[in-house]
């Protein structure tokens, strides 16, 4: 035993003096991912470790400089066979750790360096550890624990190393683990070294909270495995909010690594450095993805710190829909200039955007279309227009400048209220801003028939009842029941009636008869129904021999009466057969056959002359009327027979109304009488709203009369020198459309007028236009128009197609070339055709190609039209009814009427013609108002600061009045004036 201690003490002086010097690495901070569960070093007090057996290991209580007690164990029994000494920790509670480090600071002797200790001296230790969730394993058996590992020294010493420098300690660190309960022992076996267990330090690694892109992340204590990476969330902070959710993984070494996701500054916060910064007063952040706080848009404020949004100044808006960043903006102001264009029941409807947007550029028009009642008091009260109208494109969410509404009722006023609405007009409701505008209808033919009921059926005949049609558009003057056996269309039966219910009889039995009927106003015919088909009842022998003697008794009283009729119309010298077979006194009877007439009809002009009498024309054609229901009032004009004049025709049982009133002057001859009343003969064939209506004739009575409607326009070609530039293209077109269709009306009845010309043309007071004039040699004498060509006949030259002149071949395709001269008439205001050349001269420049140039501001595509009309093949010209097709094509669409025709060979009100002989806008105000015949208004102009056409081009009515345009009529010349100028300035910019 003596001879151990020998070595022992030299060594506990060393151990002690290493003890000293290490107390001052106590002092040394552990790294900041790793928290100590024990650190020997550190316990002040009593370790309580447990040696087994009592002189195993001891504990060499010692202080350092500071007093402070060192705890070290030692052991050496290097000498002594079987040695097996324990020493056990007091209880180590894990604090959660799942993994453990055990960092072990000893010394350990060089087993060569003991003389003879060779045999039995170790130079290893065995550390082991057991858990359990309290202190109850205190008393554990040695097979309970668990080895960790056997711990040897880097370095041993020798009883040399003793002498001349410090012993070297050992460091050593193990990990046990996956640990399960709530702590545990450790314990140390000896089994023969000589040992100097300097410290035990037990710990556990942690990734340390962390702040990184905004995100928190908390202390974690690493996994149980030394691979594993434990994902964990971190948790934005300082007014942040996670874009994508931040995370980041914990290392077993207690290192984040793989950052994914992160926070940005919430909604009112910009980041700055690293933190989030609230936005000043009248900056504003919407939204954690935009970049940094911005200055408030346009017409919105915030006074507020931290603004998501900014709130729109007073008078200015923002829709749900409307980004953050965009401008606050207003309701439109009402759109201007509104004009309208009647056309039957249609209304074409034309205005000026507004003056003012409102900032937005989703601007849209919508329509509210409202008929003034007639119950009284009249013009007082509104009706909506209902759904039978129609909208073209629309009624509501109108892109372009202009709609058509179509399908009102005839003779109605109407007040159409056109609102510019935009993205925030809604918010404002009910607050609208409109132009409004009273518009009354022409008269138009009526609706379709709808619903066709069969009556009574016999087994020749078919009783038949109809309702009036939905939309009669006037008094129904009386309705046409056209019918045929089924699959025998060319031959059928037009019975007219006054009545909505007829019998159809002289039918076959046990047939299918097709019905189809119409409806005819003073406006014309309507449309006809659909065909309905009905079988008459079939034939009963039964009843045959009882009715034998009836049915022979009527065929041969029928066969009588026929017969009379057919002899009495042959010995009228008739060429063209037509007899009123009257049934009914209120119905009428005709039969027709591959399209011609059987018996008479009024689908195809019959020429007075074919009659030998022409008194008996007139009283086929006109109605005669008593004198006595006519007041003369006033001359309105001088004809060639007599003077035209006017005054009420008031009929019996009807309300009185206008009539024009031609009269035949005293001393006339028969021939006179003949021709005069031949217009009438003609004229009481017609029945279309753009043909002058015949009310009758006074022939019974001197002086004798024509008896036409009133037109309070009178003659076309006076009304629009009247009125020179004061109507917009489309109701220029409107008009020109309305001749058409009267020409297309009176070429498919066969009739040719000859002396289409404006003068001949007449216009009622809502403008719509009606051709008149249908004389029988009238054309050669009463037109003053008329010369005399070498063939002898008497011609208007300047309205007359070239195979007119030159062999009279008067055709619908002649008259179509007289439109085109009507077309120009029209769009030049009345200008005289070729002015003041000769005929001669006329006549030889058609002859060598010359044709008229475009009138001033005519659009190309009514040029091309009169063009196209001025064919010299007459075959290559367009039929009236294309004429009607193309100029309703262009009232559809204005837009196609804004290009206007080359200005070259023309005086523009508008263009000057460069030398290029391109069209350039005006140069000058004065200049312009020259050209349209207000160079007196020069001055004025100038003297209200109007120096220019571009600020010309922005005036409204207002302005035009403010400049001392007192006149109604000068005003709207110079407004018509300024809009098609912006049109043109449109076209100008924008090549089409
Ligand atoms: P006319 O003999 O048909 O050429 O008529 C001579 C003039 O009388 C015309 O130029 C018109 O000014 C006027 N006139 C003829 N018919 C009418 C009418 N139905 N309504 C108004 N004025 C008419």
């Amino acid at each position: 035993m003596v001879s151990q201690w020998s070595y022992i003490k030299p060594l506990c002086i060393k151990v002690w003096i290493c003890l000293l010097s290490c107390a001052v690495l106590r002092t040394h901070s552990i790294p900041n991912n790793e928290v100590n569960l024990l650190d020997s070093r550190s316990v002040t007090g009593d370790l309580g470790w447990i040696a087994y057996p009592k002189n195993g290991w001891e504990e060499i209580g010692e202080v350092d400089e500071n007093y402070t007690p060192i705890h070290t164990y030692q052991v050496c029994k290097v000498m002594e066979h079987n040695q097996n000494n324990w020493l056990q920790t007091n209880w180590i509670l894990n604090e959660g750790a799942l993994r453990v480090f055990v960092e072990l600071q000893f010394t350990l002797r060089d087993c060569n360096s003991l003389p003879g200790g060779l045999g039995t001296c170790k130079e290893t230790f065995n550390m082991y550890y057991y858990e359990s969730n309290d202190e109850e394993g205190r008393n554990v058996r040695e097979s309970q624990y668990t080895k960790v590992d056997t711990i040897a020294a880097d370095e041993s010493f020798t009883e040399l190393d003793l002498g001349d420098r410090v012993m070297k300690l050992n460091t050593e660190v193990r990990d046990l683990g996956p640990l399960t309960r709530k702590g545990f022992y450790l314990a140390f076996q000896d089994l023969g070294a000589c040992i100097a267990l300097v410290s035990v330090r037990v710990f556990y690694k942690k990734c340390p909270v962390l702040l990184q892109n905004l995100a928190l992340f908390p202390d974690t204590i690493t996994g149980s495995d030394s691979s594993q990476l434990l994902e964990v969330s971190g948790a934005c902070v300082n007014n942040s909010v996670a874009d994508d959710p931040p995370r980041m993984h914990c290392s077993a070494e207690g290192e984040w690594l793989v950052p994914i996701g992160r926070c940005v500054c919430q909604a009112g916060f910009e980041e700055v450095n690293g933190t989030c910064q609230v936005c000043k007063p009248g900056f504003y952040r919407s939204a954690p993805q935009t970049q940094s706080c911005s200055k408030c848009p346009p017409h919105s404020s915030t006074r507020a710190e931290a603004s998501t949004a900014c709130q729109c100044d007073a008078g200015y808006y923002r829709r749900d829909s409307d980004p953050t960043n965009m401008a606050c903006t207003k309701p439109p102001s009402a759109p201007r200039n509104a004009i309208s264009n009647v056309n039957e029941t249609s209304v074409f409807l034309e205005w000026a955007a507004p003056e003012e947007a409102g900032g937005r550029k989703d601007l849209s028009y919508s329509l509210l279309c409202r008929k003034v009642s007639s119950v009284e008091p009249p013009g007082r009260q509104y009706e909506p227009c209902g759904s039978h109208v129609r909208y073209l494109p629309q009624r509501t969410g109108l892109r372009n400048n202009s709609v058509m509404v179509a399908d009102l009722l005839a003779h109605t006023n109407y007040t159409f209220e056109v609102e510019a609405v935009n993205g925030v007009s809604e918010l404002l409701a009910p607050l609208r801003h409109f132009v409004s505008l009273n518009v009354t209808t022409n008269q138009a033919a009526p609706s379709p028939i709808s619903v066709v009921k069969k009556g009574q059926t016999g087994k020749n005949s078919i009783a038949l009842s109809w309702q009036e049609p939905d939309r009669p558009n006037g008094i129904i003057l009386e309705y046409e029941i056209k019918y045929f056996e089924k699959d025998q269309e060319t031959s059928y039966t037009i019975i007219k009636s006054k009545e909505t219910a007829i019998v159809a009889d002289g039918l076959k039995p046990s047939s299918a008869y097709i019905f189809q009927i119409r409806a005819r106003t003073s406006a014309g015919y309507g449309g006809f129904s659909r065909r309905f088909e009905f079988e008459t009842s079939p034939y009963l022998a039964a009843s045959s021999e009882q009715g034998q003697v009836p049915i022979i008794a009527v065929a041969v009283t029928v066969g009588i009466i026929l017969l009379a009729l057919v002899t009495g119309f042959l010995l009228s010298g008739r060429r063209c057969g037509y007899s009123k077979a009257k049934q009914d006194p209120e119905e009428e009877k005709m039969h027709f056959h591959n399209g011609h007439i059987k018996f008479p009809g009024v689908r195809t002009y019959i020429d007075p002359h074919t009659y030998e009498d022409p008194n008996q024309a007139v009283h086929e054609f006109a109605k005669e009327i008593e004198v006595s229901c006519i007041t003369i009032e006033r001359v309105i004009g001088a004809g060639e027979f007599g003077e035209v004049c006017c005054g009420p025709l008031r009929l019996p049982g009807k309300r009185e109304f206008p009539v024009a009133i031609k009269t035949l002057k005293a001393g006339y001859t028969e021939k006179q009488r003949r021709d005069f009343l031949g217009e009438a003969s003609i004229m009481g064939q017609f029945d279309h709203p753009n043909i002058i209506h015949l009310e009758g004739v006074v022939t019974k009575s001197k002086p004798v009369m024509i008896i036409t409607e009133y037109m309070e326009n009178g003659s076309l070609d006076a009304f629009l020198r009247k009125n020179d530039g004061q109507f917009t293209v489309i109701q220029l077109v409107g008009m020109l459309r309305g001749i058409a269709s009267g020409m297309r009306y009176l070429s498919d009845m066969g009739y040719v007028h000859r002396d289409l010309a404006a003068r001949n043309i007449l216009v009622n007071s809502n403008l719509v236009c009606k051709v008149s004039d249908f004389g029988l040699s009238r054309v050669l004498e009463d037109d003053p128009e008329a010369a005399y060509t070498t063939r002898g006949g008497k011609i208007p030259i300047r309205w007359t197609a070239p195979e007119a002149i030159a062999y009279r071949k008067f055709t619908s395709a002649s008259d179509a070339w007289s439109y085109g001269i009507v077309m120009w008439e029209v769009m030049s205001y009345g200008e005289r055709p070729y002015w003041e050349m000769s005929n001669q001269d006329v006549i030889k420049a058609v002859e060598e190609n010359y044709r008229l140039p475009a009138p001033m501001d005519c659009p190309t595509a009514l040029y091309h039209l009169m063009m196209d009309c001025w064919q010299k093949e007459r075959n290559s010209r367009p039929k009236f009814e294309e004429i009607v097709s193309i100029l309703d094509k262009l009232i559809r669409n204005p837009s196609s009427l804004k290009t206007l025709a080359n200005c070259s060979n023309r005086v523009s009100n508008l263009l000057v013609e460069q030398e290029s002989g391109e069209c350039a806008l005006y140069r000058s105000v004065s200049e312009w108002l020259e050209a349209i015949k207000m160079g007196r208004y020069a001055e004025l102009f100038m003297e209200s600061g109007y120096t220019s056409m571009e600020v010309v081009a922005q005036m409204t009515l207002d302005d035009v009045r403010r400049v001392g345009v007192n006149l109604a009529g000068h005003q709207k010349k110079i407004l018509n004036s300024i809009q098609e100028m912006r049109v043109q300035m449109i076209h100008v910019a924008v090549p089409i």
